[in-house]
């Protein structure tokens, strides 16, 4: 299962995020707001539309809190990722 930054978009396996690189990902629960593709940094090229896409997922992980397989299942259900 995939969790995705919020702030670039990129797609990350959660076994990444959890335990292969955790010093990596500047993560909230399972809101990751910095990951090392972005470094934090929203690509020059993103559309309006692609923010308001991440904006969603970000509330989305809010929401969950803590509960990152939760987050990676609701990405999934809804193809979100
Ligand atoms: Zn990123």
């Amino acid at each position: 299962m995939d969790v995705i930054c919020t702030c670039c978009g990129e797609p990350w396996h959660i076994d990444h995020v959890l335990h292969e690189e955790p010093e990596e990902f500047d993560r909230r629960g399972a809101l990751i707001r910095a990951c090392p593709v972005c470094d934090g940094t929203r690509p020059a090229n993103q559309s309006h539309e692609q923010r308001e896409h991440l904006d969603a997922i970000a509330q989305v992980a809010l929401m969950l809190g803590d509960d990152i397989d939760g987050f990676a299942a609701c990405l999934e259900d809804f193809d979100l990722c």
